[in-house]
């Protein structure tokens, strides 16, 4: 029989855990897995906000919804709403579901410019069931027979105890100390951590997840980071926790300000607060004072702040050491894509298990689907701070004209002259979320298909018709989202 390989996975932040749980849960049998983490280091301990990816992503993994939501004060999210990000005052949403019916040849968005031209339709945003459930508080998981499409808001150091616990009886080993010293053989592979106090843990495989410090991708193994800050220029962020005011909403906000952006996330006790802003336009004492500013209910915690870069390391896999998370790269948090990233790297890791034959061609595979990755998703998140028409302040004038990567340019082109929009290449934002926020941003077509004049001009209204009052039927049937929770997946703990 062959040994098990063995595995160390260094951090245990969300990145950390998460990877040595699916590992354990998925490949076990042939895994011996050990995660080392620091108490005295902590971790990051923002990252609240995920996209529905992470539902197929736990149940690959056998997490169980309703226990996950209630060990974590999880809240259901439908979307983001964006507040002053095309205009002051302007508010738009990105929301997770269908927008309309597409046809094979159009989308739906085309249709509706053609109900426009023609003097009628109303808002592209009241063909959405979730945009107007989360309008409305509601929620359910199901309208009928047709699944709502979710994600979730949750306590991130709640969510790490829980994975940790379901990891250590399944198998994880649990090292508790700091790592200061890493050792490497004489092809450069990584053998050992020894940590404080001589103790050193051995490994053939090591996953780094040592968050921002990318200690053993960075520091020993010398992978260098690709700065984005030429596109993405926040570098820092205040984060800050406070009361419940209100019933939880279904949704995120991110609301722009002169320089900078904050987000509300409501847990079901209590909600999480930042502000994430560029230290070339703002200084840490301006920012606080502007999220302090900005709040709904009184702070529970201490304002914190953090530093990071925008960028990716070129490589996340080199020799034997994978890194996962934030050692990986970051982008900034405004569409809620690193714990998804974390997600699609542990399934790539376990698709590209370095069992054995050529390893480097296994690390190149993955590098280059990860680069891929990020770069889809970097573009994504630059056209919220390009498309905008801001001029109040140098940090939006920075951003409205600012060079932006071809791709971009490219994508926003095609919208503004032919209203043509495509899903992007790793398939995660849908053609609904490139028009929800190109169109929501003030990015409007000069052009559209001609699918929607194939269809007389009353058919087409009857349809558009049909479709809305279908929507705010199944919308008045949803429960109010608190009640829903309350008899979903009330919260276990009062944290
Ligand atoms: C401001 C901000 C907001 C964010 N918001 C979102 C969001 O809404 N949605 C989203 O998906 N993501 C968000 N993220 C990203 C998200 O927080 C991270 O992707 C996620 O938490 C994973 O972090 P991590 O596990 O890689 O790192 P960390 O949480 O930093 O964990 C690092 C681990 O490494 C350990 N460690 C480090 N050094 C040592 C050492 N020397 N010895 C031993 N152990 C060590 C630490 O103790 C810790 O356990 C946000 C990030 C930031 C900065």
């Amino acid at each position: 029989m062959n040994a098990k390989t063995k595995v160390v996975v260094a951090g245990g932040g969300t990145a950390g855990w998460l990877t040595a749980f699916s590992l354990v849960t998925r490949l076990g049998t042939l895994l011996d897995i050990t995660l080392v983490e620091s108490d005295q280091i902590g971790t990051v301990g923002v990252g609240e906000a995920t996209i529905p990816t992470m539902r197929a992503f736990h149940s690959l993994i056998g997490i169980d919804e309703k226990e996950f939501m209630a060990a974590t004060q999880a809240t259901f999210k439908l979307g983001i709403q964006f507040d002053n990000w095309g205009q002051q005052g302007d508010s738009y949403f990105h929301s997770f579901g269908e927008i309309g019916q597409r046809s094979w040849m159009a989308e739906f968005h085309e249709f509706w410019m053609e109900a426009k031209a023609q003097g009628f339709g109303g808002n592209l945003q009241d063909y959405c069931l979730e945009l107007k459930a989360a309008k409305a508080n509601k929620f359910s998981t199901f309208v009928g027979k047709k699944p709502v499409n979710f994600a979730y808001h949750m306590n991130a150091t709640d969510y790490a105890a829980y994975l940790r616990k379901k990891s250590e009886s399944a198998g994880v080993k649990r090292v508790e100390g700091r790592i200061e010293q890493i050792q490497n053989d004489e092809t450069g592979n990584i053998s050992s951590l020894t940590l404080k106090g001589g103790e050193q843990v051995f490994g053939d495989v090591f996953i780094d997840c040592t968050g921002f410090r990318g200690l053993l991708i960075g520091d020993n193994l010398d992978v260098e980071y690709e700065d984005w800050s030429h596109w993405l220029a926040a570098d820092s962020a205040i984060a800050v926790q406070t009361q419940a005011v209100e019933a939880p909403r279904p949704y995120t906000q991110s609301i722009a300000h002169s320089a900078g952006w904050q987000w509300r996330i409501p847990l079901q006790n209590r909600v999480g607060n930042g502000i994430v802003y560029s230290s070339q336009f703002l200084s840490e004492d301006e920012a606080r004072q502007t999220l302090l500013a900005n709040l709904t209910g009184q702070t529970i915690t201490e304002p914190r702040t953090l530093r990071f870069k925008t960028g990716r390391r070129k490589k996340a896999w080199h020799k034997n050491c994978i890194a996962i998370g934030l050692a990986s790269g970051f982008l900034e948090p405004l569409e809620s894509t690193s714990i998804h990233l974390v997600t699609t790297a542990i399934l790539r890791l376990m698709k590209l298990f370095p069992f054995g034959g050529n390893t480097t061609m296994l690390a190149e595979q993955f590098n280059r689907e990860t680069q891929l990755e990020l770069e889809t998703i970097r573009d994504f998140v630059i056209l919220h701070y390009h498309q905008t028409q801001r001029n109040d302040s140098p940090f939006w004038d920075h951003y409205r004209t600012m060079q932006v990567p071809d791709s971009l340019v490219h994508r926003m082109a095609m919208f503004r002259e032919n209203g043509y929009a495509w899903p992007d290449d790793v398939s995660l934002f849908r053609v609904d979320s490139w028009v929800q926020v190109m169109m929501g941003q003030g990015l409007m077509p000069k052009q559209h298909h001609g699918a929607g004049r194939v269809l007389p001009v009353e058919g087409l209204k009857q349809q558009m018709m049909a479709l809305r009052n279908m929507i705010d039927k199944s919308v008045a049937q949803m429960s109010e989202h608190g009640d829903f929770i309350q008899t979903y997946c009330p919260a276990q703990n009062g944290r």
